[in-house]
């Protein structure tokens, strides 16, 4: 039997062995099929079967529920969607106000749902902190940040500015010049949301099926190896791995292109090392560089932390996660810079995944009323929140409500038609090189010293101009 501890901090810490699900062995019939069981799959299912009792509702997992990104990120569940500022300044005051206070409330959508169905998922909101740390360019670009961002019309408490002893209260980091707090985000141990979710939509009378990798998916029926399931409604729930899906109606690695996020845990901390970092109410934490950084004080106290990963060229999912000396080295080097004192401690756990980014750089929750089939995706690393949201609008979507989630702008909710599409290789590849070149050399000059003022410049110069073509 395949061990799945190996694959995240999260997954080891699950008591084992892990029940297993039986694979699909036989062709059946179903209202709605899903393929995958991460969050998106298993929200969808959730709040369909919430929805209408009735349904007969299958889930079909490659290999076992939370294996994918759900089992593996770094535990932010936050308030908010990616892109969500560029793709509301389109929209009038009220709508934009009104899409704040949906994605505002995610968090707290959680949180209702995990206490009623006694998920225990470590869940605490604690919110987030971009911290200009590690250079003086951050403190310049993190007041850029705050000022731009109350131009959309947020509540002043949507976006603290945190300084000294106020600072200090939530986290403490090396020559921190200031920070950006946002309230609206939990930390939440990843595999025990997706396994404690799975287990949920079963007591509901969802049908999961594990092991039953689907390799074909068409109108109204989708094919494993073993046997096919007809359905009114087809669902890929399968964000990066829908790349990997050759055979079926649309080419998803069109609309979700997989990219690679990586991610290292420390063994778990004595209390005088907490005492001098802080982070005592679930805040999760991110230094301001363009290096995507992102922290997280886990429930036995271990620090984790993560940074930006990889692209494969065409489109092509990693699936060995065993990171190199160097990836570990990468996240362990910023990781000291912010807290020093944690230089002899050991990195027990270091491990990734595959997520997925939408042309647009904004997820999307689509329906294709005509074919019959429910599509969201492309949340890059912030997809914790964004696919329980996803899982209520698709509901609604395919039980044909018309709700206020219906109506948002990151919805399409009659076809794909209007979903931008990923340009062939080699440009994806070319593109994702050339920003990630510019943001390394950028975090590189600038976390020297030594480094001249006009190198500095330039490498800021560099960094925002390619920062643009990834907006
Ligand atoms: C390292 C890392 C850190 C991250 N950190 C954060 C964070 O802190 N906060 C945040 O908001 N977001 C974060 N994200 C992103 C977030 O985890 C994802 O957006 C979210 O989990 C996506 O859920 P999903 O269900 O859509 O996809 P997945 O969880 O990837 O689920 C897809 C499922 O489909 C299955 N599958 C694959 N192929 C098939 C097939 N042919 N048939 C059937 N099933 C199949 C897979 O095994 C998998 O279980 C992170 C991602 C990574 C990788």
């Amino acid at each position: 039997m395949e061990s799945f501890s190996n694959i995240s901090l999260w997954m080891d810490q699950l008591d084992l062995p892990m029940p297993t699900r039986k694979s699909l062995t036989k062709d059946t019939k179903a209202d709605v099929v899903i393929m995958g069981a991460g969050y998106t799959g298993l929200w969808t299912a959730y709040y369909l079967k919430l929805k209408d009792p009735s349904l007969k509702i299958i889930i079909l997992e490659a290999k076992i529920c939370g294996f994918g990104a759900s089992g593996r990120n770094g535990g932010w569940l936050m308030g908010e969607i990616m892109g969500q500022d560029k793709l509301l300044s389109k929209y009038p005051l009220a709508l934009r106000q009104q899409a704040h206070d949906i994605l505002h409330d995610i968090p707290d959508e959680v949180a209702r749902i995990i206490q009623k169905e006694n998920i225990q998922c470590d869940f605490k909101k604690g919110g987030v902190l971009y911290v200009a740390a590690r250079y003086p360019e951050q403190a310049l670009r993190l007041k850029e940040f705050h000022k731009e961002v109350h131009k959309h019309d947020y509540q002043p408490s949507d976006h603290q500015w945190l300084e000294g002893e106020s600072l200090e209260e939530k986290i403490k980091i090396k020559q921190a010049q200031g920070a950006v707090f946002n309230p609206h985000c939990a930390s939440i141990q990843p595999a025990k949301l997706a396994r404690g979710l799975a287990d949920v939509v079963e007591k509901m009378g969802v049908e999961i099926y594990e092991h039953s990798a689907v390799i074909e998916w068409h109108q109204g029926w989708v094919k494993t190896a073993k046997a096919s399931v007809k359905a009114d409604w087809v669902v890929p729930a399968l964000e990066a791995y829908g790349a990997q899906l050759k055979v079926g109606v649309k080419k998803l690695s069109q609309y979700h292109l997989p990219v690679q996020s990586l991610i290292i845990a420390t063994e778990p901390l004595s209390e005088q090392l907490w005492e001098s970092i802080g982070l005592k109410n679930g805040e999760v934490f991110s230094d301001f560089s363009r290096q995507v950084t992102y922290g997280n004080r886990t429930q036995d106290n271990r620090l984790v932390f993560g940074a930006r990963g990889t692209y494969q060229f065409g489109a092509t999912l990693r699936d060995d996660f065993t990171l190199n000396n160097s990836e570990i080295h990468l996240r362990q080097k910023i990781m000291i810079e912010l807290f020093p004192q944690l230089r002899d401690v050991k990195i027990t756990h270091a491990w990734g995944g595959n997520l997925a980014m939408s042309r647009d750089f904004h997820p999307h929750m689509s329906v294709d009323k005509k074919h019959k089939f429910a599509l969201a995706g492309g949340y890059s690393g912030e997809g914790v929140g964004a696919t329980n949201l996803a899982g209520r609008t698709l509901s609604d979507l395919i039980l044909n409500k018309q709700s206020a989630l219906v109506n948002m702008p990151w919805v399409n909710p009659q076809s794909l038609n209007t979903l931008s599409r990923w340009e062939p290789e080699p440009i994806p590849w070319l593109g994702y090189k050339a920003v990630i070149k510019s943001f390394d050399h950028e975090d590189r000059t600038l976390s020297n010293s030594q480094s001249s003022v006009w190198r500095r410049k330039l490498s800021i110069e560099m960094a925002k101009f390619m920062e643009r073509f990834i907006q």
